[in-house]
């Protein structure tokens, strides 16, 4: 049999411990033999990363820009425990953090549907997407320790030297504070994305802030997706049969738990962080979550939802089984393949992308699964899986 052929690279940034492992597996049972896999490598392990003073990170960033399309695995996220760990030079910043401040867009993570795991919350009979604006807050924060009483102030320097002041606090003992920021354009194309791609999945949009206490902050997300709401796609989204609704943050909450699913809940981004991690368990598991940042320009950049699972890494690397599940770093190989075929008009390529989740989700519903998925599986007696097991079982169905 001849090997699918790549025209053009996609951009493969590799990561850290357990996605790490899968992550060749992956390559070696489902791609390497059906595709002669053409991609720019670049390796984001936080080695790597360290040793290149996260200059890597950079540098794949631009090759998305560069090739349009990118598959991510999971990265390690440093915090004092990591420097130590791995003695780091820096307690270098979140690698998708980065990724995201480059690329701007909106990150979409929609939960992948199998038979036999049904989502806990027993009415949600559709898949929820959650849009997560992919750009500052509180990612983007600068904070400070306050020592001692004294006075915070918001100082805006425009370029003509004038100020706007406010008093953040009078202090009179210790305390915090955070400066937090977002841009018009960041927001509006996060609005457009949301948009585009509820016209482009025929699902109604909700979008949710706090407008009623962030008066200035929150209410400018509300009011600049109302202008291009009303300006750019109302009439299409009648013509679809799609609505858009806004509310508050803490009412959305309460309708999602009692919806049916099926639509895109745009979220800021860090309601987006939070959600989807809800959203993802209460549909089965954090490794059934695709994820996809899609920036204005219409860069893609794929990956699974969830971290690179430490237990299980020092479990594997204490020479113990793991049952690690590899569908959503499956999906997002799958998803970065599919979309450099349409891309280039590359119909093999795309057919192997649908072939490759088909028989991931068949596997599954065969009642072959790892471990996360059989303690919450529906069926009766499902065949538990070792990490390469599974991928095997795959790559058998294929
Ligand atoms: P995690 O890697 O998502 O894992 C948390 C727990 O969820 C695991 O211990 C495991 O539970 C379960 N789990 C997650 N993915 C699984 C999978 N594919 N198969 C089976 N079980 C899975 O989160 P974390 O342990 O909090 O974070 C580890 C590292 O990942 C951190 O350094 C963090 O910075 C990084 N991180 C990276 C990304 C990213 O790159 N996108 C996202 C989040 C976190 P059990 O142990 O109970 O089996
Ligand atoms: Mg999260």
């Amino acid at each position: 049999m001849s090997k699918i052929k790549m025209t053009t690279p996609i951009v493969e940034m590799d990561g850290d411990e357990m996605t790490r492992i899968l992550w060749k597996m992956i390559k070696d049972h489902l791609l390497i033999p059906y595709i002669e896999l053409n991609t720019e490598y670049y390796d984001l392990g936080l080695e790597h990363r360290n040793e290149t003073d996260d200059q890597v990170t950079v540098d794949a960033a631009n090759a998305v820009k560069k090739y349009k399309v990118g598959v991510k695995c999971a990265t390690i996220t440093p915090n004092a425990a990591r420097v130590k760990e791995y003695g780091l030079k820096e307690m270098w910043k979140s690698p998708n953090g980065t990724i995201r401040a480059i690329l701007d867009g909106t990150v979409f993570r929609a939960p992948i549907v199998v038979k036999g795991i049904e989502p806990c919350v027993k009415n949600w009979k559709k898949p929820i997407t959650i849009a997560r604006h992919a750009y500052g807050d509180v990612y983007r924060g600068v904070e400070m320790k306050i020592p001692a009483p004294g006075k915070a102030e918001l100082v805006y320097t425009a370029a003509d030297g004038s100020e706007m002041r406010e008093t953040i606090h009078e202090f009179d003992g210790p305390g915090i504070i955070q400066g937090m920021h977002n841009v018009g354009s960041s927001i509006e194309s996060f609005a457009r994305s949301c948009f585009c791609y509820a016209l482009d999945t025929k699902q109604d949009l909700w979008f949710a802030t706090k407008d009623t206490i962030s008066k200035k902050y929150d209410h400018t997300f509300k009011d600049i997706f109302q202008e291009i709401f009303d300006s750019e796609f109302k009439e299409r989204f009648e013509d679809a049969g799609i609505t858009y609704f806004y509310t508050l943050i803490d009412d959305a909450v309460a309708r999602v738990m009692k919806s049916e699913g099926g639509y895109i809940w745009a979220c800021k981004n860090y309601d987006g962080d939070v959600m989807s991690d809800m959203v993802s368990s209460a549909f089965g598991s954090l490794a059934m979550m695709t994820s996809v940042l899609v920036s204005p320009e219409g860069y893609f950049e794929y990956e699974a939802a969830h971290g690179t699972v430490q237990r299980h890494y020092y479990r594997h690397l204490k020479g113990e089984e793991t049952s690690t599940n590899s569908v959503a770093t499956i999906f997002a190989w799958s998803g970065a393949l599919r979309k450099r075929g349409e891309l280039d008009g590359n119909k093999e390529l795309t057919d192997f992308a649908d072939r490759l989740e088909k028989a991931t989700v068949e596997t599954i519903e065969s009642g072959v699964m790892t471990k996360d998925l059989v303690l919450i599986t529906t069926f009766q007696d499902p065949q538990v899986q070792n990490s390469e097991e599974f991928i095997k079982a795959i790559a058998k169905r294929m």
